[in-house]
C-alpha cells in the first residue's frame, strides 16, 4: 500500500503519519521525489483502514500496491532511481553507460591493454571478474584477491571505477575497493549473499537468473533493498531456452518491462545474452533502442587465448564500432 501526500507537507506531518502506521505494526518508507512524496507501507496492510488513511490531513490518495515486491515497485518511486558511481551517473534520463573488460582477469597487462582500449572507445566503467563462478570445478575458477588487487591497479591509472562479482558475502572484506559488487546469474537466488548485500552501501548490479522470471528478478531486488540497500541495478543477460544456436536467449521484452515496474536502473549484457562475438553488436544495438540504461560487453585483446568466455569478446576495434553505433542509436531516439 501507498499512501501519496499533498503537496507542501512539513516534516512533522509525515513523521506523525509514520509514527501513526508504524504504531499498527506496519514499517515505513519515505520517498521524497521532484513533484511528489509516497509512503510506503510494507509488512500486511491488510488491517489498515484505507478509507481512514485517506481522510488525514496529510493524504491525497491511499493505493494498493498488487504486486510483491514494494521498494523495488515504480508505483512506490515514480522517478527513475540514479546511482552515482565516481564520476559516472547510472539512470535517469540523460544517462548511458557502458561496463567493459574482459570476463576474467588475468594479468596486470591484460587488464591495462584492454582498459586503455575499453576507455579510449568511451566505456566509463572497467570490468573483469576474479571470483569466477564456473560449471565445472576443473575449469578456471580466476584470480580472486590477486585479479582484485589488479583491477584496483586499472582504477587507479585509468581513474575508471570498476566492478566484479561477487560469489560469496564471507569475501565482502576483499571487494573495498571494488565500485559495483556484481552478483551473477547462477547467484540471483542466493538469497544469504542478496541479504548480507542488503547492508552494504554499495551498488549492485544483479543479474537474471539463468531460468529466473522478471519477477523473481524483481523479488530478489527486493531482498537487497529490504536489507537497507537502495543502489540496485538489474541486467538482463539473456534466458536459457531450447535453442542452441546463441548461448542464451536474449529477453529484450524484459528491458521496457522492467521500465514500467520498477524505477531501478537497467543494463544490458549482450556478451552472455548471445555468446558469440558476431552477434553481439546487433545485440547491444536492440538494447539501446528499446531504452535500457547502459551495456555491460566483454572485450579481449586475445580472444584466443581468453582464461574464460573469448568466443563472446569483441576485439578493441569491434568495441569502437559497437560504441560508434550505439551512439548512432542513441541519438536518433
Ligand atoms: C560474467 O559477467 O562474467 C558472468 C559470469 O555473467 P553471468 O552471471 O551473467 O553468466
Ligand atoms: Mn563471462
Amino acid at each position: 500500500m501507498i499512501a501519496i501526500l499533498k503537496p507542501g507537507v512539513s516534516t512533522k506531518q509525515i513523521e506523525d503519519l509514520c509514527t501513526y502506521i508504524e504504531a499498527q505494526h506496519i514499517q515505513t518508507h519515505v520517498i521524497v521525489g521532484t513533484d511528489q512524496t509516497i509512503v510506503g507501507l510494507i509488512g500486511d496492510t491488510t488491517g489498515i483502514d484505507m478509507r481512514h488513511l485517506e481522510t488525514m490531513e496529510q493524504v491525497e490518495s491511499v493505493q494498493r500496491v498488487s504486486e510483491p515486491f514494494k521498494k523495488v515497485n515504480r508505483k512506490f518511486h515514480p522517478d527513475d532511481t540514479v546511482i552515482r558511481v565516481g564520476d559516472v551517473t547510472i539512470g535517469g534520463p540523460n544517462s548511458f553507460v557502458v561496463m567493459a573488460g574482459p570476463c576474467s582477469v588475468e594479468s596486470e597487462e591484460q587488464c591495462m591493454t584492454i582498459a586503455a582500449a575499453a576507455k579510449a572507445a568511451g566505456a566509463t566503467i572497467f570490468r573483469g571478474g576474479a571470483f569466477k563462478p564456473r560449471t565445472s570445478p576443473y575449469a578456471f575458477q580466476g584470480m580472486g584477491k590477486e585479479g582484485l588487487d589488479i583491477l584496483s591497479k586499472v582504477k587507479r591509472e585509468f581513474g575508471m571505477p570498476i566492478i566484479s562479482e561477487i560469489m560469496d558475502a564471507r569475501d565482502l572484506d576483499l571487494f573495498d575497493d571494488v565500485d559495483i559488487l556484481q552478483v551473477g546469474a547462477r547467484n540471483m537466488q542466493n538469497f544469504t549473499l542478496l541479504k548480507e548485500l542488503g547492508r552494504t552501501n554499495k551498488p549492485i548490479l544483479l543479474k537474471r537468473g539463468l531460468a529466473a522470471t522478471i519477477d523473481e528478478l524483481l523479488m530478489s531486488a527486493e531482498y537487497i533493498m529490504a536489507g537497507g540497500n537502495d543502489q540496485v541495478m538489474l541486467c538482463e543477460r539473456g534466458i536459457r531456452s531450447y535453442d542452441k544456436r546463441t548461448r542464451n536467449v536474449f529477453d529484450v521484452c524484459a528491458i521496457p518491462v522492467l521500465r514500467e515496474l520498477t524505477h531501478l536502473p537497467i543494463i544490458a549484457d549482450p556478451s552472455h545474452a548471445t555468446g558469440y562475438t558476431r552477434f553481439v553488436t546487433p545485440v547491444a544495438l536492440a538494447a539501446t533502442a528499446a531504452g535500457c540504461d547502459g551495456l555491460e560487453v566483454e572485450v579481449h585483446h586475445d580472444p584466443a587465448h581468453a582464461a574464460s568466455d573469448g568466443a563472446q569478446a569483441l576485439l578493441p576495434d569491434q568495441f569502437q564500432d559497437m560504441m560508434d553505433r550505439v551512439a548512432l542509436i542513441r541519438h536518433a531516439l
